[in-house]
This record gives C-alpha cells, sequence and structure tokens, in this order.
C-alpha cells in the first residue's frame, strides 16, 4: 500500500500529525495496535492545560470530552507544611475522561480523511538508500505481514517508539533515551467513598518517597479521583506501585475507595531529542520526548 505519510501510532500525537497532513491534502495512514475502540485508552493524569488546546487550534472539547473542570494547581512540600498554590490562566484546564478525548481526536483525523490500520502492529522501518520509505507491519488479525510505503514515516508510538529505535545510526537520531531520563509511572482511577471535590491538582513532592518524581492527586468530579507517582528510573529506583500503597493510598480520602482502573507506564522528561527528522522520517510525541521536561 503506498501513501504519502504513515503515522504509527493513534495517540495524541499521531492522531493530530495524521489530521494535520490530511488536511493538507495528503494521502495519509495511521497504524495503531489497538483495536479503534480502544484508541484513546491510556495511563495518565488526564490533566490538560486549556493553553495547549488553544495553541493547536482545536476546538474546546465537547462537554462528554471533560470530567472536569481545573482552576489551578496546589504543590506539597515534603513536610506538608507549605503550600504553593499557583491559579493563572496557564493553569486551568481540564481533567478528561481520557479514552473520548484520544476517541475524539480519532474523529478529527479520519473526517479529515486519514485511513486507520487498526489492531495491525508496526515491526520496523524499511530503509532504502540512508532513507526510511516505509514500515512494515503485522495484522494482528489476521496475522499477516505488510508493506506500508510511503514519502514520509511519522513516528508517534509513544514510548515504544518503534522507528525511532531502528533507525540507522548514520541518521544521527538517539536511537536509545537513558533510564536516568525517564519516569516509572503507576497511577489509579478511585471511586471514593465520601465525595471530596477540588477544582486544583494537587502535586506532592517528597523525594524520599518519589526520588526524582512526584506524587499526584487529579480530581475528576463525581468523587473520582485519579491518582500517581512516578519515579526516575535511576539505579536501584524504588517499584513505583509499591510507593503508591505506602505513602499515597494510606491518605484519609482513601478510606473505603474502590479501584476504577490501574496501571502502570513510563513517561521520558527529558529535554526533547537533539534530533527529530532524518530522510523520510518525522518523530514526535513521547517517541520525541516532547513531553514537558520538568513535569511530564
Ligand atoms: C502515568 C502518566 C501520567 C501522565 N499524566 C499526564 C497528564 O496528566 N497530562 C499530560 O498532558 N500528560 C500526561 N502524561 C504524558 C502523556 O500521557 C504523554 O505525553 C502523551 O500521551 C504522549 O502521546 P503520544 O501520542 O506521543 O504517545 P501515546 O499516547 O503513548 O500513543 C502512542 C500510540 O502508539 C501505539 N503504538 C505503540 N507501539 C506501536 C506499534 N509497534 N505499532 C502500532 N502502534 C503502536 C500505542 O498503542 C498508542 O496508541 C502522563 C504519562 C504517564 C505515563
Amino acid at each position: 500500500m503506498k501513501f504519502d505519510v504513515i503515522v504509527v501510532g493513534a495517540g495524541t500525537a499521531g492522531c493530530l500529525a495524521a489530521k494535520t497532513a490530511a488536511e493538507a491534502g495528503l494521502k495519509v495512514g495511521i497504524i495503531e495496535r489497538k483495536t479503534q475502540e480502544d484508541i484513546g485508552d491510556k495511563i495518565c493524569g488526564d490533566a490538560l492545560g486549556e493553553h495547549h488546546v488553544k495553541s493547536v487550534k482545536l476546538p474546546d472539547p465537547p462537554v462528554d470530552v471533560i470530567d472536569a473542570k481545573i482552576e489551578g494547581i496546589k504543590i506539597y512540600s515534603p513536610d506538608l507544611e507549605t503550600i504553593f498554590t499557583v491559579r493563572h490562566e496557564d493553569f486551568s484546564g481540564y481533567l478528561l475522561d481520557r479514552k473520548r478525548f484520544g476517541q475524539w481526536l480519532l474523529r478529527m483525523a479520519l473526517d479529515a480523511g486519514a485511513n486507520l490500520f487498526d489492531a495491525t502492529l508496526c515491526l520496523e522501518p524499511i530503509i532504502s538508500n540512508g532513507a526510511a520509505i516505509g514500515v512494515t507491519a503485522k495484522n494482528l488479525r489476521t496475522g499477516r505481514v505488510e508493506r506500508f510505503i510511503a514519502k514520509v514515516v511519522v513516528d508517534a508510538s509513544g514510548f515504544s517508539a518503534v522507528i525511532r529505535r531502528k533507525l540507522p545510526r548514520d541518521m544521527n537520531v538517539e536511537n536509545e533515551v537513558s533510564n536516568d531520563d525517564v519516569e516509572a509511572c503507576y497511577r489509579e482511577i478511585r471511586q471514593l467513598k465520601n465525595g471530596v471535590e477540588s477544582k486544583y491538582c494537587e502535586i506532592y513532592l517528597n523525594q524520599d518517597v518519589t526520588p526524582g518524581g512526584y506524587a499526584w492527586l487529579f480530581y475528576k468530579g463525581r468523587s473520582r479521583v485519579n491518582a500517581g507517582l512516578g519515579v526516575c528510573m535511576r539505579k536501584g529506583f524504588p517499584n513505583p506501585r509499591s510507593q503508591f500503597y505506602r505513602h499515597v493510598i494510606n491518605k484519609p480520602i482513601f478510606e473505603g475507595s474502590t479501584i476504577l482502573s490501574a496501571g502502570a507506564w513510563y513517561d521520558p522528561t527529558r529535554r526533547p531529542l537533539d534530533n527529530m527528522v532524518g530522510n523520510g522520517v518525522i518523530i514526535t510525541g513521547d517517541a520525541a520526548c516532547l513531553v514537558n521536561p520538568i513535569h511530564g
């Protein structure tokens, strides 16, 4: 199959890249390992600053995509005695229904004309004369491996970075990201027994509990909270799930709460890749370490 652009990954970066390219009149294919209905399901804090939506010129998210509105952030010192409250238009935003947010972005990419190949696992880039000219991918329904030829391959496969990791050395793209620059995260969405709400995201700094990272409590409305923590994956780093159960879930607000969703994932918190392009390839999103280097 031949395309102008093949986008690997239908996460936030992939859907926006596909939408942008399709709106420019290019023939776009998106390869995503998840099934279409699972796209958007992601281990995340679910918080999104309103200014990000505006800066990429998206319309306001539909009402059913927003779980709650945020007015700012409260940052707690390790002894919890000092609370730094940030209230500014740059820190107002949303707590998202993450899956619906992903489906909303996907719908915009498809409406712009992009073609989705879901349940399709991208295997590697096809390299010819030092340039990426496409990818190979396995259809997870049939088991068939297919070649997708494109003028440009966009690696938007998130932390997996399936293309970036396999680019030839002489493209001068960092294939690997050091563990010292990665946060290992664990998060749960909990239904609280006693209704607790806040318009502020809460960040807890404590280098003993979360070396190189922090813990968070983000209130999602209807007495639900997105809670988690991240630790830097330096040698000997603590297990984030154990730290979560030892230091976060013992807070009184969690008494009698139930788990709605739980999981772990990685976040590359460093400067962006020094080089995000090569012949025939663009790297974006987490694959290019484009998360905010301070907070992920
Ligand atoms: C625990 C945690 C909490 C976070 N909290 C927040 C927050 O509150 N606010 C915020 O803004 N950011 C947060 N982030 C960061 C944010 O989630 C990521 O920066 C963002 O989702 C990256 O988007 P992406 O499109 O680059 O990657 P992803 O969203 O990871 O999308 C990558 C896509 O590629 C697909 N894929 C991967 N490999 C393949 C393959 N081989 N073949 C086909 N498809 C493939 C995946 O299935 C996925 O759909 C958090 C991250 C973590 C881990």
